[in-house]
C-alpha cells in the first residue's frame, strides 16, 4: 500500500491493517515467510534497468555503484530467506520438567525468540537502495514476523515507490494481507507521528544524529516507550602505528584517499579521522595532499547534504588549531570537493566538535606525540561504528592496553583494510556505542539485525501440540537448541 497524505485516520487505518496482518503473519513458517522474501528480490532484480536508471537519477551516485548496491540489497533479502529456512535464529531453549525434584518438582519452561509487531523503517538518503525501501531494516523486521510501515526518504521519492510497489505485488503474490507492507511520504511531523503510534512497536532509522536521537526521545517519552535503532554519526578513526607506517606509507595514504572519497564520503563508515605519529605527520600528509590532488570532486545526493558539508567546513576553516592539507574547493556546489586538515592530538581533545562527523569526504590527520598521549585520545574518544589499527603484528602486540581501551568505544575492529565497505553476512556488526547507535546490542547489517525486531517469551508447562514447532519435542524444524544447557539439533 502507498500513503501520501498522512492525517491521524489514515494514520490508525495504517497501523490497524499492520497489527490485523500481524496475528496471521507472525505465525506462518520459516519457510513460507523466506519464500515471500525471495518473491521480493525476484521482483525488484525483474525491474533493476527501471530501478538502476531511477536511482541514479535521483541521487546522482554513479550507475556502477547503484547497480551494486541492487545486488546487495538483494544478496542481503537472499541471506535472511536463508536464515529463516535454517530457522536457528530463534534461540529455541529448553528447560524439560522434572517431575521427581525434590522438595519442588521442576516445570517444563521452553523459550524462543518471537516478533515485536508493526515496525516503523526509515529510509537512508545515502543508500537509496541497500538502506531504503527493500533494504536491510525493512527485511530483517519482515523476517523476524513484523508488517513494516515505511517512511520514504524525500531524496529518492520514485525510487523509493517503485521499490515499495515491489514489495506490495510480492505481498500479494504470496498471498499474504497487503498491511504486512505500507510505504507512506512525508515530512518530519509524519515521521513523528509514526513514532508515536500506539501500534507501533520498533524503530529503524539510518540518518543524522539530529534526527535519530529526536526519535529515541520521543519513543522514550510514548506512554508505552519503543526500541529505536538509529543508526547515527561516526568518524571510523583510523589509528596508525609508526613501524607499519613508515614501511607502507605511500600505499596506505592512498588506501586512505580511496576510502575517504568513496561515493563522495557519504558512508556511515566513512574514515573522518586518522591518527599519526609526529614522526612521520609530515611525510603521510604530503602522501596524502598528492593522492586526493588527483581525485575530482563528485556530486553529493542532494543540494541540501551538499550546503552542509561546504557549511560544516567553512565553521573549520575559521579554527585557527588546524592547518589545512587539502582546502575544499567551494565552487563546486552540489559537488564534494574533498578537503582534509591537521590539528595536534592536544588540540582535538580540547573541543568535542572535532570529533563531529562532516557528512561528506572530509577528514582531520590528528598529530600525536607519544603512546601516552594516544592513550588519552583513546579515553576521549565517542563511540564509533568502526575503530581501524594500521601496524604491524609486534605493534598490535604492544598496544594491547590501548586496544583494550578501544574496544569499549566501537562496534567493529578493523585490522587491516579500511573502514567503508560493509560486507553482509553472518557475523557482521554494524552497529556501535552511543553516539554511532542509539543500541549498542543492536546491528543494522547481516543475520543479526533480525533480533532487533524480536523478543523473547516462555511457556511454561504448554502440552507438546500447541508448542511452536521451534520447542516442540520431536524438533519438527531440525534447528539448533539448547536443552537442559547443551546446544543440540
Ligand atoms: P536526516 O536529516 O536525519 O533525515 C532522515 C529522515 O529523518 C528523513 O525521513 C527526515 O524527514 C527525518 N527527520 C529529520 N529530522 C527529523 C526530526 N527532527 N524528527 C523526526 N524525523 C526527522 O538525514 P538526511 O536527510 O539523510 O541527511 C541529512 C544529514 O544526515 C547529512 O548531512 C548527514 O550529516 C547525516 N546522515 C548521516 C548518515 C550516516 O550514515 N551517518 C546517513 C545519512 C545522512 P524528511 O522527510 O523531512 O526529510
Amino acid at each position: 500500500m502507498n500513503f501520501k497524505f498522512s492525517n491521524q485516520m489514515t494514520l490508525d487505518h495504517i497501523f490497524q491493517a499492520a497489527q490485523e496482518a500481524f496475528l496471521s503473519y507472525k505465525n506462518l513458517s520459516g519457510a513460507k515467510k523466506a519464500d515471500f522474501l525471495e518473491k521480493i528480490a525476484e521482483i525488484v532484480e525483474e525491474n533493476r534497468s527501471a530501478i538502476v536508471l531511477m536511482a541514479v537519477r535521483e541521487s546522482n551516485l554513479p550507475e556502477g555503484r547503484i547497480n551494486g548496491e541492487l545486488g546487495r540489497t538483494t544478496g542481503q533479502i537472499k541471506l535472511f530467506a536463508n536464515l529463516l529456512r535454517e530457522g536457528s535464529w530463534v534461540e529455541a531453549t529448553i528447560d524439560p520438567a522434572d517431575p521427581n525434584r525434590s522438595p519442588l518438582p521442576k516445570a517444563d519452561i521452553r523459550r524462543m525468540l518471537t516478533p515485536l509487531g508493526p515496525v516503523v523503517v526509515f529510509g537512508a538518503s545515502n543508500f537509496p537502495l541497500a538502506f531504503s525501501t527493500a533494504g536491510g531494516d525493512t527485511i530483517s523486521a519482515l523476517a523476524a514476523g513484523c508488517p513494516v510501515v515505511y517512511k520514504g526518504h524525500p531524496a529518492h521519492p520514485d525510487t523509493s515507490k517503485f521499490v515499495g510497489d515491489c514489495i506490495s505485488q510480492a505481498v500479494k503474490k504470496s498471498g499474504l494481507p497487503g498491511g504486512i507492507f505500507t510505504h507512506v511520504e512525508g515530512g518530519v511531523k509524519m515521521g513523528q507521528d509514526l513514532v508515536k503510534h500506539p501500534l507501533a512497536k520498533a524503530v529503524g532509522f539510518t540518518g543524522s544524529f539530529s534526527a535519530g536521537k529526536s526519535l529515541f526521545n520521543i519513543a522514550g517519552n510514548r506512554e508505552v516507550p519503543i526500541p529505536v535503532y538509529a543508526e547515527m554519526g561516526s568518524v571510523n578513526p583510523i589509528f596508525t602505528f609508526p613501524q607499519r607506517l613508515k614501511n607502507e606509507l605511500v600505499p596506505l595514504a592512498q588506501s586512505f584517499v580511496s576510502s575517504l572519497t568513496l561515493g563522495a564520503g557519504q558512508f556511515c563508515t566513512n574514515p573522518g579521522l586518522i591518527f599519526v605519529p609526529r614522526t612521520l605527520a609530515e611525510r603521510f600528509g604530503n602522501a596524502i595532499s598528492e593522492a586526493i590532488q588527483g581525485v575530482a570532486a563528485s556530486p553529493m545526493l542532494h543540494e541540501g547534504i551538499a550546503a552542509s558539508y561546504y557549511k560544516a567546513l567553512n565553521e573549520l576553516q575559521l579554527r585557527s588549531e588546524l592547518e589545512w592539507v587539502k582546502v575544499p574547493d567551494a565552487k563546486h556546489l552540489i559537488n564534494a570537493s574533498p578537503a582534509m586538515a591537521e590539528i595536534s592530538a592536544a588540540d582535538w581533545m580540547m573541543d568535542d566538535r572535532f570529533q563531529e562527523e562532516v557528512f561528506g569526504s572530509f577528514a582531520l590527520m590528528v598529530v600525536y606525540e607519544n603512546d601516552d598521549e594516544l592513550k588519552s585520545v583513546a579515553e576521549k574518544l565517542h563511540g564509533q561504528l568502526t575503530i581501524t589499527l594500521w601496524g604491524d603484528t609486534e605493534e598490535f602486540k604492544t598496544h594491547k592496553e590501548l586496544i583494550n581501551l578501544l574496544e569499549e568505544k566501537c562496534g567493529r575492529m578493523l585490522f587491516a583494510g579500511v573502514p567503508t565497505g560493509v560486507e553482509v553476512g553472518f557475523a557482521m556488526q554494524h552497529g556501535g556505542p552511543y553516539p554511532s547507535t542509539t543500541d549498542s546490542r543492536s546491528t543494522s547489517v547481516g543475520a543479526h539485525a533480525i533480533k532487533r525486531f524480536a523478543r523473547p517469551i516462555a511457556f511454561q508447562d504448554m502440552p507438546n501440540d500447541l508448542l511452536p514447532d521451534a520447542l516442540k519435542n520431536e524438533n519438527p524444524l531440525k534447528i539448533m537448541r539448547q536443552v537442559n544447557g547443551k546446544f543440540e539439533v
